[in-house]
């Protein structure tokens, strides 16, 4: 097995100060890769081949958030719970690519305000789990952490970890980010082709509820087109890619030194987030992610204390620099009124911004009698009108959202005005992990949301 305190030699990388310093300090959620030469060759690999994202792009992003954290701007972020590579097809990232797109155009009329795309995408392939093995019936294997680890199908050399999947992951973010950035480069993301996309979703019958607010937008992009608005930003859009920095076996080998400021960027995507589980103020994850340039998130469940909020922006964010810093908050949907408040006033005093995201997916979670693991749309809408809730009572401001998602018609949650039940849920249910909204829940969320901004102004 192989020891994660050793140091891995990276070709042509210079050691910055501290950056490897996370070696040495206690580790959650690491695969037991079987050799350590095997780990040390696609390591060194990987340290080789480009960076996916340029450290100019991060921090333009960086400026993109400090807007939201201060109101100016929302942030939608979505994608798979876990990508896999299987699904890295051009019409399965179009389709999400679209969907976000569908989303943000409907959020940007509701907000009166730009909002920051992102993707879960191009890198979302490492998963922490609550159980180091799964069993069924009488066979008991290493636990599936995401295609970058290990294969999902139940036999032994499946399960087995594998550091040559480190660099089939780095290759799918670098094709998938290639098609993003052709799609919102290129013509794909026009607002108008995105807007007549909408008006099928509003025109189903099952969304009529949605036909007042649909036919406001429909008159504002006609409005706009009577006025001869043909402007780049019609044509063109910004979008991010962001993943969980889990997996330091990735992360490390992608960061570099920027040549412009000499400073270490993680550029493996654009944002990076700590999970619930690999938090640890003391452990490995926050200590790497200390000493990167990039805007980092970090979730909170429902048991965040201030105390805890406070020391994170301590550790990530000492120089209380705008945009550096998010918050992921993911409370569910019967506590988020009652534990959001605390932590948004404790950190008032910090003079730190951190923007503040609602993730209404991971509190609310459930298993159907019949096995399904599951959301429930209300739950998730219950979560979102929550996060609103309490930011107006407070005077803050709600800077985005958080959402698993894909562009394709599964039926992998409960509800939404397609109504599905927990019958329907195994007619097409294909997520190797957590459950994402469909294409048309999606939709929906983003016209409920911004009925909800709109009504802020
Ligand atoms: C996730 O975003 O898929 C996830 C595992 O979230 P959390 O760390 O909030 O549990
Ligand atoms: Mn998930």
């Amino acid at each position: 097995m192989v020891d994660p305190t050793e140091p891995v030699v990276l070709a042509d990388q210079a050691v910055i100060d501290g950056l490897d310093h996370w070696r040495t300090l206690p580790i959650a959620q690491q695969p037991p890769w079987p050799s350590a030469d095997a780990l040390s060759a696609a390591s060194a690999e990987l340290a080789t081949l480009p960076p996916l994202v340029f450290a100019g792009e991060v921090d333009l992003l960086k400026t993109r958030l400090a807007s939201a954290a201060r109101g100016e701007a929302f942030l939608l972020q979505g994608g798979d719970c876990a990508e896999t590579f299987a699904a890295a097809t051009a019409n399965q990232i179009r389709d999400r690519v679209k969907t976000i797109l569908q989303m943000a155009v409907v959020l940007t009329y509701g907000a009166s305000m730009p909002v920051i795309k992102m993707g879960r995408m191009a890198g979302q392939f490492a998963k922490p789990r609550s159980s180091e093995v799964e069993t069924r019936g009488d066979i008991t294997l290493p636990a599936y952490r995401g295609d970058i680890v290990n294969g999902y199908d139940f036999t032994e050399a499946s399960r087995a970890s594998d550091p040559s999947r480190l660099i089939r992951g780095y290759h799918t973010a670098s094709s998938t980010l290639n098609l993003i950035r052709a799609f919102t480069q290129g013509g794909f993301a026009d607002l108008r082709h995105v807007h007549s996309w909408n008006q099928g979703f509003a025109r189903n019958p099952a969304n009529v509820r949605y036909e007042h607010l649909a036919r406001e937008i429909d008159r504002a992009v006609k409005f706009m087109m009577a006025c001869g608005a043909d402007f780049e930003a019609l044509k063109r859009t910004e979008f991010y890619i962001s993943h969980e920095a889990l997996l330091m076996d990735y992360e490390r080998p992608l960061t570099r030194i920027d040549s412009r400021t000499g400073t270490p960027y993680d550029t493996s995507a654009h944002f990076l987030w700590v999970g619930e589980r690999t938090r640890q103020l003391d452990g490995a994850h926050l200590d790497f992610l200390s000493r990167v340039r990039n805007p980092i998130g970090v979730k909170l469940g429902p048991g965040a204390k201030a105390s805890d909020a406070l020391a994170l922006i301590d550790k990530l964010d000492p120089d209380r620099e705008p945009g550096r810093l998010t918050f992921i908050t993911r409370m569910g949907a019967t506590k988020i009124r009652d534990v959001l408040p605390e932590l948004i006033s404790g950190v008032a005093a910090s003079e730190s911004t951190p923007l503040w995201v609602c993730d209404p997916m991971h509190g609310n979670g459930l298993t159907t009698p019949n096995g399904y693991k599951t959301r429930r749309f209300d739950d998730v809408v219950g979560e979102v009108k929550g996060f609103f809730e309490v930011h107006r009572e407070l005077g803050t401001h709600p800077g985005g959202i958080h959402i698993e998602l894909t562009g394709d018609d599964v039926t992998e949650c409960l509800g939404g005005s397609e109504q599905i039940d927990e019958a329907s849920l195994s007619t097409r249910y294909e997520s190797l992990c957590d459950p994402r909204l469909n294409h048309m829940q999606s939709l929906e969320l983003a016209f409920l949301i911004a009925e909800e901004l709109s009504s802020r102004q």
